[in-house]
């Protein structure tokens, strides 16, 4: 399986690059990402074949008819790390919620948020490459809150690669923050940065276009990767549990074997919904993806009018702060795939020059064969929260902004999965605030909210409050690059 460029080949790269290459360095030509030439076919035979099969074992065969150069027992041992979550048997377990609707839970990793799921087994899978070619490789993660944990979480300690990670100070939740700042190993270092979400990630996106920290590298003999959803090594496993909810809902006799679903993806930087899309394509029986956001909803706009213009925006900070982002780098992807390499690097360029550009009515139409969106103000999230945790479910406000394209954009009486993308852990405080007790902090906020409902607090949560802080350094943005050489 070979891998293409978004914005089409520039002549210095080669054209096409196998999956180590593709995720060891993922940016492409023209600032492009990297995706796959074709897909696996999911077809019922694929999924026949799975009915009973243990989540490893369902991965492992989709990540075989990929093609990826990988040996057989690296990925095993990658996905032996899914042994570590709550249930072993079952790591993406399915919720019933409504009749007709399921929550399938992605949180049950060991920093408590969906990006487990991808970069517990990526890590293992990165760090064996660069070992086995004798390399060493930095990768700088931003994130806005849980990224930043789960790739400092998979690569601790792991040989040949080093971790950068940047976090905007002041826009995580306390949990997400001490997740950071009290992982202690010589390989991780964690910086806050003045600004938002979106001035942490052009920052780092800055960082690495920039020739002469590349040459700064260089001397030092470091190679850049990353491990933000750019990355495809996160994306290839964003795709199964996918698969894997679908398998869930028909191994309940919930559906049929072939019955459509719809999918409902809390979405900002669109990796999760991207690989709901690859899942769709390859023929997982699925009627629509619905794309739910929070105010900051430039996603809304993009699916449902074709626009996508950051020029009358500013990011708005809200209860779902993973999902705080205006430039959402999957986004690409997806029009690579309708609309081909030359017009994707067109809309691209004219979002860099222009700040906007506007999809027309036959693009709109071909996006709208995949996908609908709404959102959620954070008023409607904290209703939602508290109308579930009334019959017995707690979730988290990323989860809760789902709970509106559930209600408003199915066309049909389908089965309908909503993903869970964190736990209610690691936003405690709003949690607590739906279910009409406001305190000041996440300490109490967690105490109180295991007190009062049927939910406990997991011991890597509860220990984060007395383990010592490691990293106490915030800097504004023009000296990440200082702070980072001092490091390396
Ligand atoms: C990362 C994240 C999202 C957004 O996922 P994308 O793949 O970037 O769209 C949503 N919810 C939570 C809790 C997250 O951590």
């Amino acid at each position: 399986m070979k891998f293409i460029e978004t914005r089409g080949n520039d002549g210095s790269k080669p054209s096409s690059v196998p999956f180590s290459e593709a995720i060891l360095s993922p940016s492409a030509s023209f600032g492009g990402l990297y995706v796959p030439e074709k897909l696996p076919n999911l077809d019922t035979n694929f999924l026949e074949r799975h009915l009973d099969s243990h989540y490893k074992t369902l991965a492992l065969d989709f990540l075989q008819q990929f093609g990826i150069d990988i040996e057989t027992e690296v990925l095993e041992a990658a996905l032996s790390r899914y042994d570590a979550f709550d249930n072993p048997s079952n790591p993406v377990p399915l919720s019933q919620i409504e009749d007709d609707c399921f929550v399938s839970e992605l949180y049950h990793g060991p920093t408590r948020a969906f990006k487990d799921m991808a970069l517990q087994p990526f890590g293992y899978v990165l760090s064996k490459l660069a070992q086995k070619r004798g390399e060493h490789y930095l990768i700088m993660a931003a994130t806005s809150g849980d990224t930043g944990p789960a790739t400092l979480e998979t690569f601790k300690n792991q040989e040949g690669v080093q971790v950068a990670c940047l976090y905007p100070d002041g826009g995580t939740s306390d949990v997400q923050r001490l997740q950071m700042v009290t992982e202690d190993a010589k390989n991780l270092k964690v910086i806050g940065v003045e600004g938002n979400f979106d001035d942490t990630q052009n920052t780092l996106k800055d960082l690495l276009a920039s020739e002469d920290f590349k040459a700064e590298l260089a001397d030092r003999n470091i190679k850049l990767s990353a491990a933000n959803s750019v990355n495809f090594g996160r994306i290839i496993f964003q795709i199964i549990y996918h698969i894997h909810s679908y398998l869930e809902l028909v191994r309940k006799n919930e559906i049929s074997m072939g019955e459509k679903i719809y999918l409902v993806v809390p979405s900002g930087n669109f990796g999760n919904a991207l690989g709901a899309y690859y899942a769709k394509k390859a023929g997982l029986p699925i009627e629509k993806i619905l794309i739910s956001s929070n105010i900051n909803n430039i996603l809304t706009d993009w699916i449902n009018n074709g626009t996508y213009d950051l020029t009358t925006r500013e990011l708005i900070q809200t209860e779902s702060p993973a999902m705080d982002i205006l430039k959402s780098s999957n986004v690409e992807r997806i029009m690579f795939d309708k609309f081909g390499p030359a017009r994707t690097k067109e809309l691209m360029d004219a979002l860099a020059t222009h700040g906007k550009y506007q999809l027309t009515a036959d693009e709109l139409a071909l996006l709208r064969e995949d996908f609908d969106a709404s959102y959620s103000d954070d008023a409607e999230c904290e209703a939602v929260v508290g109308k579930y945790a009334k019959k017995g479910y707690i979730m988290d406000p990323h989860t809760a902004t789902c709970m509106r394209a559930y209600d408003t954009l199915r066309d049909k009486n389908l089965k309908t999965v909503v993903y869970s993308t964190a736990e209610w852990t690691k936003f405690s405080p709003s949690v607590a605030k739906s279910l009409g007790h406001e305190v000041k902090d996440d300490t109490e906020a967690l105490k109180w909210v295991s007190a009062n409902t049927n939910v406990t607090v997991p011991a890597m949560i509860d220990g984060l409050f007395t383990k010592p802080i490691i990293h106490s350094v915030v800097v504004k943005k023009e000296d990440i690059k200082g702070e980072m050489l001092n490091f390396l």
